[in-house]
C-alpha cells in the first residue's frame, strides 16, 4: 500500500476531452509525496484545465493517494471497466485518504458493491429516453426540456443517475444534433424553460456554451435557462470571471448544482458561488440522500447551514434514484422523511430543502415529507407542531359568496 503524489510532469501529460485547450502546460514543479498535490503550484491548482487535465482515472494512479491493498486494486480494476473512475486532484485532496468512511471517498472511489448489487435497481429508472423528442432532448413535463449536452463529468460520482452512459466514452453533441434541438423548441411555444445538463455541461469550453444559450435566447417563448452541474463541488476553478462575463450575457439563468456534504463547501466553492451572483446567477442545490455520506439530521443540517452561508439555496434533497450499481447508497424513504422532521422548525425555513422522489418510467418528482395533519374534521384540522404539540386549526369552506367557487377538498373528504 503506497500514497504518493504522482509527478505533476506526468499528470500533466494526461489527455482532455471536452475542453478544448489552446495552451500548453507551464514546466512544472514536482507534487508532494507527504499529503496529495500540496506542492503543485498556485497558478496550476486554481487552473481549470489543468486540474480537469490530471483528473485520477486508473486505479493505479488511485492507489498513489489512497491506501488500497493488492485485492482492494484488483477489485476496483475490475468495477472501472463497467463504470470509469474520474477525480480530480482538487475533490481529491478534499478526501481523509485513511478513512474508507470519508464522504468525499465513498462519492468518488470505486467499490466492488457497484458490481454485486447491480443487478438491483435498473440502468435508466427515470425511462430518460423514452421521453426523449430527439436526441439529447427529454420533453417530459409540459413547460420545459432537458438538454443533454455531453456525457462527460470532471469527476464521475459513484451514485450517479446517468452511470450507463459512462462506458460510452466521453462525447459531446455536434453542432447538427444540437440545431436539432433548439428546432424542436421553436417548433413548441409551450416551451419556457430550458435545462442545460449533462454529464456536465461546464465542461464545454466556455466559447461551446455560449453558442448553445445564444441560440436558446434566440428562441423569443423561452423564458429562463438552468444549468445543471457539479462543477462548483469538484471544480470549483472552472467558474471563472470568463464564464461569468460569458453567463450574464444570458440571463435569466439559473444554476442547479449538487453539494451533498458540509465538506464540500470550501474557500474555493464559496468563491465560485459568489462569482456567480455577482454576475446575475442565482444559484439553488439538489442534493442527494446518500448512506453513510449524508443521512442524517446533523450533517444535513449542516450542509444547509454552510450552503445558505455561502448564498446557495437548498432546494431539493433527492431520494437515492434506483439505479443499477448504486444499491449501496440508497436510504428508506422512512429515513428521508424522519431528517426533514429533524429539521422543520429546529432550524430556518430556509435551510429545509423539499425532500422528493423522482418516481420510476417517467412518473416526476413527488414531495414527501412528515405529515403534521392528525385528523380531519369537519371545519376543523387537528394538527401537531415540530415539537409534537397538538393544536386544532379552523379550516372553514371557501364561500362562493366571497368569490370563490372552490370547495375546500379537505374537509369535504
Ligand atoms: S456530476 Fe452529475 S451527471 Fe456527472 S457523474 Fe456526478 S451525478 Fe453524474
Amino acid at each position: 500500500m503506497k500514497t504518493s503524489a504522482l509527478p505533476v510532469s506526468e499528470l500533466s501529460q494526461k489527455a482532455t476531452s471536452a475542453f478544448e485547450l489552446e495552451e500548453e502546460d507551464p514546466p512544472l514543479s514536482l507534487c508532494s509525496s507527504k499529503h496529495l498535490f500540496k506542492d503543485v503550484p498556485p497558478n496550476l491548482w486554481g487552473d481549470w484545465r489543468w486540474q480537469f487535465r490530471n483528473r485520477i482515472s486508473t486505479v493505479a494512479e488511485l492507489s498513489r493517494f489512497v491506501p488500497l491493498s493488492d485485492a482492494e486494486q484488483a477489485q476496483m480494476s475490475l468495477v472501472s471497466i463497467k463504470y470509469p473512475l474520474s477525480i480530480t486532484p482538487y475533490y481529491l485532496s478534499l478526501m481523509n485518504p485513511n478513512d474508507p468512511c470519508d464522504p468525499i471517498r465513498l462519492q468518488s472511489v470505486p467499490t466492488s458493491k457497484e458490481l454485486s448489487q447491480s443487478l438491483v435497481g435498473t440502468e435508466d429508472p427515470l425511462e430518460e429516453k423514452e421521453h426523449s423528442v430527439v436526441p439529447g432532448l427529454v420533453h417530459r413535463y409540459p413547460d420545459r426540456v432537458l438538454m443533454v449536452l455531453t456525457d462527460i463529468c470532471p469527476m464521475l460520482c459513484r451514485h450517479c443517475t446517468r452511470k450507463r452512459e459512462w462506458r460510452n466514452g466521453g462525447w459531446i453533441r455536434s453542432p447538427k444534433q444540437i440545431e436539432a434541438m433548439l428546432a424542436y423548441i421553436r417548433q413548441h411555444k409551450e416551451i419556457r424553460d430550458v435545462i442545460v445538463s449533462g454529464g456536465d455541461p461546464l465542461t464545454l469550453s466556455t466559447a461551446r456554451l455560449e453558442e448553445v444559450l445564444m441560440g436558446i435566447r434566440r428562441i423569443p417563448h423561452v423564458e429562463i435557462i438552468r444549468i445543471g452541474t457539479r462543477v462548483l463541488v469538484v471544480l470549483p476553478q472552472r467558474i471563472d470571471h470568463e464564464l461569468c462575463n460569458m453567463l450574464s450575457k444570458y440571463g435569466p439563468i439559473w444554476l442547479n448544482t449538487h453539494f451533498n456534504h458540509p465538506k464540500e463547501i470550501t474557500a474555493e466553492a464559496t468563491q465560485a458561488c459568489e462569482l456567480l451572483l455577482r454576475a446575475g446567477v442565482p444559484v439553488n442545490n439538489q442534493s442527494v440522500l446518500l448512506k453513510r455520506v449524508n443521512d442524517s439530521v446533523d450533517t444535513q443540517v449542516k450542509l444547509c447551514h454552510a450552503l445558505l452561508r455561502s448564498k446557495v439555496r437548498p432546494y431539493y434533497l433527492f431520494q437515492c434514484d434506483e439505479v443499477a450499481g448504486t444499491e449501496h447508497f440508497w436510504t428508506s424513504i422512512e429515513s428521508g422523511v424522519r431528517i426533514i422532521q429533524g429539521m422543520r422548525g429546529f432550524t430556518s425555513g430556509l435551510a429545509v430543502p423539499t425532500y422528493v422522489v423522482d418516481l420510476p418510467k417517467g412518473g416526476g418528482k413527488i414531495p414527501v415529507g412528515p405529515d403534521y395533519v392528525l385528523e380531519r374534521r369537519n371545519t376543523e384540522l387537528v394538527v401537531r407542531n415540530y415539537q409534537g404539540e397538538i393544536f386544532t386549526y379552523t379550516n372553514l369552506r371557501d364561500n362562493d359568496e366571497c368569490g370563490s367557487a372552490i370547495l375546500n377538498e379537505m374537509v369535504v373528504a
